[in-house]
């Protein structure tokens, strides 16, 4: 004795569904795309995407009792997105963690569709008949369509993690090898040039013993917070390890790459990392080795060449930044 029953397949209502897809028009996504998000936030962001899911699953056995098996629209009230839990998720600021995902656009036009055929079936059609099978299974498919596109945004969540340092949510030595390489064979290819920091944070074992290694660890995040706020969003910042980091500058000569590093070695010098309560702060400074990536040797070699660029600055009393210069022959 089902609704399903009363649907007569073949009739186009597409016009109707388009009506109402305006609905989903209001949303926004945020285009930022932070350079270091903390392993905690993504964390966080794949508790709220479960629970939401969790929701939506309850949401969906209701409409299956109340409209599907007994007939009863009164039980759900759709204007927009907000009003489907994971659309309430979507809209949140929980979502946030996602926003940067490609496949987070595709979501958010999904669940407008949803809308738009949820609605269709709370409403009478517009030409009086009944709801249609066609109908029902359009509405099945953009629900499973959401189940895939929602598993995506939780496996790259996953697969995000595991390129990531877990203190400081820069991407992790494993990574930097990877992507460093793919960045020496594109500049090869391309001819663009690309340049690598080696940052090595001064008399950092000094600030563990004077301050313990949980403020030491609050320098290592709020250091490498700083870079994601200073440099490009296609620049890479990588834990190389301990208090050792690289960083990489995509299509940046050696000469623009000393600009950008000195200016990021002084808002180090210059900025205050905050701990205990009563607004006590730790200084530090940082030394800076730079190279630009060799094209045609291995890339260890280019970080081999940072390394030693490092060298001479913490031989030349730290603080600073320098560029290696090839030995020069005869
Ligand atoms: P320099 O200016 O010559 O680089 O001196 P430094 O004290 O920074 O260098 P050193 O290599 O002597 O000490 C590095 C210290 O970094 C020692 C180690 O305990 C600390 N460290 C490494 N990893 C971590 C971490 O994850 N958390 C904390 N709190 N400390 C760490
Ligand atoms: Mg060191
Ligand atoms: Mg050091």
């Amino acid at each position: 004795m089902g609704f399903a029953t009363q649907w007569v397949p073949g009739y186009a209502i597409l016009d109707a569904l388009k009506g109402r897809k305006m609905v989903m028009n209001t949303i926004s996504v945020s285009q930022d795309r932070p350079l270091v998000v903390l392993p905690e936030t993504v964390l966080e962001g794949i508790s709220g995407i479960e629970r939401a899911i969790s929701l939506q699953t309850d949401w969906f056995k209701k409409w299956h009792d109340r409209v599907v098996v007994h007939h009863d629209r009164s039980a759900f009230k759709v204007d927009g997105i907000a009003d489907i839990p994971l659309g309430a998720w979507y809209v949140s600021d929980e979502s946030k963690a996602f926003s940067n995902n490609p496949g987070f656009k595709s979501l958010g036009e999904r669940l407008g569709e949803l809308v738009g055929q949820v609605q269709l079936f709370l409403g009478e059609r517009p030409d009086g008949e009944p709801h249609q099978v066609d109908d029902y299974t359009a509405f099945m498919n953009t629900l499973l369509d959401l189940n895939i596109l929602v598993q995506q945004l939780q496996n790259d969540a996953w697969r995000g993690l595991t390129k990531m340092d877990p203190l400081t949510g820069v991407r992790n030595r494993h990574e930097m090898m990877v992507e460093l390489d793919a960045e020496r064979e594109r500049a090869r290819r391309s001819d663009l040039v690309c340049t690598i920091a080696m940052v090595d944070l001064d008399h950092f074992k000094a600030v563990n013993d004077t301050y313990g290694h949980v403020v030491g660890d609050n320098v290592l995040r709020h250091i490498s917070a700083l870079f994601g706020e200073q440099l490009r969003p296609y620049d890479m910042v990588y834990r190389y390890g301990g208090e050792e980091f690289l960083l990489c500058l995509p299509n940046t000569d050696l000469d623009s790459a000393l600009l950008v590093l000195e200016r990021l070695r002084a808002k180090i010098e210059d900025s205050r990392v905050p701990y205990g309560e009563d607004g006590e702060t730790v200084r530090i400074t940082a030394s800076f080795g730079v190279a630009q990536i060799d094209t045609i040797e291995h890339i260890v070699k280019t970080i081999e060449n940072a390394d030693m660029a490092l060298y001479d600055v913490k031989q030349g009393g730290r603080n600073m930044v320098k560029a290696w210069q090839p030995a020069k022959s005869n």
